[in-house]
């Protein structure tokens, strides 16, 4: 099971409806955080989200709506008494930056690895969190900027029936769903014999702060859940929006549809679209199933 939640939602600026856009996906008290703008912490506790769950920072680019929070939220985690590793993820450059924020937030009892993601131009880079992986995805903003998509790989269910028909002691169980062989009776008993079939992986894309291109779709193909920006729904401020880099409704709407994404979710909305709900129904018309994200909506996968 996977839990996904958007704290906040707005772009450029925290507003008193709106915190700025982040995700929270947390699986068996894992915990990932995408983007911390100004106010974050505060969005997260809102949503009484453990702090403490946080393995895994992952920063979509430098502008300050997305990092800004950085400082505050790492000495809230040296507050919750913290004390292992914290990856910290995101473009090239991300060590840098990051320092130059830790001068105002400086001896946390933690120690912070940095995964610097894409000196290419192009492609996907991948890496592992415990039964996540993680791939990132170049956009295109004014700067550096990278999509993401996190995919939970599951376990096959253990079947109990099986195992106690092959009469062994309840104490091999997890060993065996572990995926280990285990020894009973002088016989081998291998994984296969009682785990049932392959579960599909759950997963979900999420990317903000880009002009629409057709091969982010390639990148988030068959998502559970896609996350996408919204900066506006209103077609009028079109050209506005373009010029600086960000995507409209119906621009994600089409993204999801060629991805065959379950399910849409815009967020980073302009601090001047005050009801983001006034645009969905044309949303709708390019993607059926896209839904206005809002500060606190939440997802359990699979549904
Ligand atoms: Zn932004
Ligand atoms: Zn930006």
């Amino acid at each position: 099971m996977l839990d996904v939640i958007l704290p906040g939602t707005g772009g450029m600026l925290p507003s008193d409806t709106r915190w700025l856009s982040c995700c929270w996906l947390e699986s068996q008290g894992r915990a990932v955080l995408i983007d911390c703008g100004e106010g974050t912490q505060i969005a997260l506790k809102k949503q009484n989200l453990r702090l403490g769950n946080v393995e895994a920072l992952l920063i979509t680019h430098f502008h300050a709506d997305h990092i800004s929070g950085l400082p505050g939220l790492l000495l809230s985690l040296g507050n919750y008494g913290k004390t292992s590793p914290l990856l910290i993820a995101g473009p090239k450059g991300l060590e840098r930056v990051v320092n130059s924020l830790l001068i105002i937030a400086p001896n946390l009892p933690f120690p912070i690895e940095f995964k610097e993601l894409f000196g290419g131009t192009s492609g996907v880079e991948t890496f592992n969190l415990g039964n996540m992986q993680i791939e990132s995805f170049r956009l295109r903003h004014g700067m550096i900027c990278l999509g993401y998509k996190i995919t939970l790989l599951r376990k096959p269910v253990f079947n109990p029936e099986k195992a106690a028909a092959l009469n062994i002691p309840v104490q091999l169980y997890k060993v065996l769903h572990a995926g280990e062989n285990v020894e009973h009776d002088g016989r081998i008993i291998t994984p296969d014999m009682v785990l049932d079939g392959e579960r599909a992986p759950i997963k979900v894309g999420y990317y903000t702060d880009t002009r629409a291109f057709t091969e982010i779709a390639d990148f988030v193909k068959g998502v559970d859940l896609l996350i996408a920006e919204g900066m506006h729904g209103d077609e009028e401020v079109r050209d506005r929006i373009h010029e600086k880099k960000h995507s409209m409704f119906r621009e994600s709407a089409k993204i999801a549809a060629l991805a065959g994404a379950k399910k849409l979710w815009l967020t980073h909305y302009s601090p001047a679209l005050a009801n983001p709900k006034e645009f969905l129904a044309s949303a709708r018309e390019v993607f059926k199933k896209t839904y206005t994200g809002y500060d606190g909506i939440k997802i359990t996968l699979p549904e």
